[in-house]
């Protein structure tokens, strides 16, 4: 039996999470759940798989949460904040954390976890991208289990030799191959793109997720994260990953040998696969995800992704070659250029155009410290929000 605490339990991933958790309740046991502010959905978690603690980061969910808890009788400590979210990444009873949280909120309590040496199941890439060099540094020191449930990384996780870890240098691997669909504006006219809304940004054609991580999918920034994730997981340079786009999103990513090769991973777009496969790693358990038919997809296509039609990818590009707080940086004004625009304040082809204005005004410095990066995500989301304030500073791309 392993003790299971689940990062943004609420969300898209949290609860994929718990249905495979569900299909396998004698294995895995809920220590802890926890969401932003979604008190109904988080209470209802509570009264089904009953766990020893409920953290809300947001302190009045918390407050309301611990009120139906008590008048329910049920036997949850309620939690609040951020010191919350850490206190339960790192409990003696936990043995897997699944990090799902969304955004920079989630680093915090997924560094916390690699610390206290636990199995991190790693879903909130944004965490590594804005803190890469630390937060493998900390899953060495302290002997944690990184497994990938990024289903692109998934998939490369599962193509890389027997007994592969993540942050090792992999034998014999020539290039990495990551996968995109091209979101749902990879076909239509550029010129529409400025126009386009947040329902049409987060109607992805393939996968259905978060609102923020579907918005990057629309961007491709999505797959520009994606890049800096697979550098420090894999411990490559970014010469060694070519992004392909295919539309299907059947083949979830490869691995191409120096002997030639090339092992590929394939899949519905189901995230239940990648996380089952890491909950039971090196095991295998049914994620209840349908088989693949292969012969009725028929057909699979590839093609090299357009850097015109997304800027994005090029910034994300730049950022990991340019190293230290670059990466930070890119990830906070994205982080705010997108609410911007799921808010109706920013077009969506504008997105780019402030994260470029934050990389060109801010100066990229090593990042040594957790107090650097902390400090570049808070300056890098004051100049996005300025920007987005002042319209004549982003319409460079
Ligand atoms: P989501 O928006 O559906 O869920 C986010 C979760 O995080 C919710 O439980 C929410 O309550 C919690 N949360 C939000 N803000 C918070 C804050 N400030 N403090 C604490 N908790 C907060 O997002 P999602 O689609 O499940 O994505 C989660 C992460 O997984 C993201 O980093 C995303 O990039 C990654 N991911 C998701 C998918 C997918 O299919 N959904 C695939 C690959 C990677
Ligand atoms: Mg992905």
């Amino acid at each position: 039996m392993k003790g299971i605490t689940i990062l943004g339990a609420t969300g898209s991933i949290g609860i994929s999470t718990l249905d495979v958790v569900r299909a396998h309740a004698g294995d895995y046991q809920v220590v802890a759940l926890t969401a932003n502010r979604d008190v109904e959905r988080l209470l209802a978690q509570c009264r089904e798989f009953a766990p020893a603690y409920a953290v809300m980061a947001d302190p009045s969910a918390a407050a309301r949460l611990a009120g139906q808890v008590q008048a329910e009788g049920l036997a949850v400590e309620v939690l609040a904040g951020s010191e919350g979210l850490e206190r339960v990444a790192a409990l003696p009873q936990t043995d897997y954390v699944m990090a799902a949280i969304v955004g920079a909120a989630g680093l915090l309590p997924t560094l916390a976890a690699a610390r206290a040496g636990k199995r991190i199941l790693l879903a909130n890439k944004e965490a590594l991208v804005m803190s890469g060099h630390l937060f493998m540094q900390a899953v060495r020191e302290h002997g944690a289990e990184l497994l990938p449930i990024d289903s692109e990384h998934n998939a490369i996780f599962q193509c890389m030799p027997q007994g592969y870890r993540a942050g090792m240098d992999a034998q014999g691997v020539r290039r990495i191959l990551l996968t995109g669909s091209g979101g749902p504006f990879r076909d239509i006219p550029v010129e529409q793109l400025a126009g386009v809304t947040p329902e049409q940004a987060i109607a992805h054609p393939n996968w259905s997720m978060g609102r923020k991580i579907s918005v990057d999918s629309a961007t491709m920034m999505n797959k520009g994260l994606e890049l800096i994730e697979a550098c420090w997981l894999f411990d490559v340079g970014p010469d060694t990953i070519e992004i392909v786009v295919h539309k299907e999103s059947v083949i979830h990513s490869m691995v191409d040998y120096l002997d030639g090769s090339v092992l590929a991973q394939l899949g519905n777009p189901d995230m239940r696969t990648p996380i089952a496969h890491a909950l039971a790693w090196p095991r295998r358990i049914d994620s209840g995800v349908a088989a693949l038919d292969i012969v009725t997809i028929g057909q699979l296509n590839f093609e090299r992704p357009d850097l015109q039609r997304f800027p994005c990818l090029r910034l994300a590009d730049e950022a990991i070659r340019a190293g230290g707080t670059a990466s930070t940086i890119l990830n906070a004004a994205n982080e705010v250029a997108v609410e911007a625009f799921l808010q109706g304040q920013l077009a969506f082809t504008a997105i780019a155009g402030v994260i470029e204005t934050c990389m060109q005004s801010i100066s990229f410095v090593e990042a040594e410290s957790l107090d650097t990066i902390l400090n570049a995500d808070t300056h890098a989301r004051e100049v996005a929000m300025a920007c987005i304030n002042s319209p004549e500073r982003h319409t460079a791309s």
